[in-house]
C-alpha cells in the first residue's frame, strides 16, 4: 500500500514459496513520496491486513510526526513496527537531510554528518516505540561509495550497539542496505537481537533472506538471537 508492486495475496505467496514467513511493512509517513499518509490511511492498511495470515508490520520515519500521534488502539494492531532514519537533523539546516539527497551541504564533511547521524538514531531509540531499526546502514546517497571505515569508527558503531541494546530494539540485517560484518557482530555481542529482513518491494525480492540469514549465521547468532514478531513484538504500551 505504498510502494510495493504486489497485492497482500501475491505477497504472501511469493513469500510462502521461499518458505519463509510473510511479513509487511508498507511505509506509513507523511514525508515518503508513496506510501501511508494519516491516521485513517493506517487504520485501513490494518483492515486490510488483519483477515490475512501474515504478519502486520509497518515502517515509520523518525523525522516524521505520524508515530507521535498514533493511537494506542491502532499501535496494538501491529505486530511488530520499525523506525527509521530516512533524514537527519543537520544543525543550523532548515529541513532535515533526506537519505536520497544528491547532494551534503557546503561544509559537512562525512564525519561531521557521521555525528549528526547518531544523535538522530540515539534521540530514535529513547524516544520511538519500535521493535526494529530498519535498514541501520543506510546513509545519504553522496556518501554510500565511500569505504566503511571512512564512515564507521569503532565509536560510533559503540554508540550505535549500545543506543539499541538500552533500548531493546532490534537491529535489522537488510537485504537491500546491506549491513557490513563488523557491525553486525558487534550488535550480535553486545545482545541486541537480529532481525531478518528482505525490504523487497517486487515479486523476485520479497522473501529473500538468503544474505540476511547467511549473515547472521556467520556472526554466530543462534536462532534465539533473531527478532521474531509473533514471539518480541509490539511496545504499543512503551
Ligand atoms: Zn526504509
Amino acid at each position: 500500500m505504498s510502494d510495493g508492486a504486489l497485492s497482500i495475496e501475491e505477497l504472501i505467496e511469493a513469500v510462502r514459496a521461499r518458505g519463509v514467513r510473510p511479513s509487511v511493512a508498507d511505509h506509513l509517513s507523511t514525508d515518503v513520496s508513496l506510501s501511508v499518509k494519516s491516521i485513517e490511511g493506517v487504520r485501513a492498511y490494518l483492515d486490510a491486513l488483519e483477515p490475512h495470515d501474515v504478519a502486520r508490520g509497518g515502517e515509520f520515519c523518525w523525522h516524521d510526526p505520524l508515530w507521535r500521534e498514533l493511537p494506542d488502539e491502532l499501535a496494538a494492531r501491529f505486530t511488530h513496527r520499525l523506525g527509521s532514519l530516512h533524514a537527519v537533523r543537520i544543525p543550523g539546516a532548515t529541513h532535515p537531510l533526506s537519505m536520497f539527497h544528491r547532494a551534503l551541504p557546503d561544509e559537512l564533511t562525512p564525519a561531521a554528518y557521521m555525528a549528526h547521524h547518531l544523535d538522530d538514531l540515539e534521540r530514535l531509540a529513547a524516544e520511538m516505540p519500535v521493535d526494529i531499526l530498519a535498514h541501520p546502514t543506510l546513509l545519504p546517497l553522496p556518501l554510500r561509495n565511500l569505504p566503511v571505515d571512512e564512515l564507521w569508527s569503532d565509536a560510533l558503531e559503540e554508540r550505535l550497539v549500545d543506543a539499541l541494546f538500552r533500548a531493546d530494539i532490534a537491529f535489522e540485517i537488510s537485504n537491500r542496505y546491506r549491513p557490513h560484518e563488523r557491525l553486525v557482530k558487534r550488535a550480535h555481542e553486545r545482545g541486541v537481537q537480529l532481525s531478518l529482513g528482505s525490504d523487497g518491494h517486487t515479486g523476485a525480492q520479497v522473501g529473500d533472506l538468503a544474505f540476511p540469514f547467511e549473515m547472521a549465521m556467520r556472526v554466530g547468532a543462534e536462532e534465539s538471537a533473531l527478532f521474531d514478531p509473533y514471539v518480541h513484538g509490539t511496545r504499543a504500551s512503551r
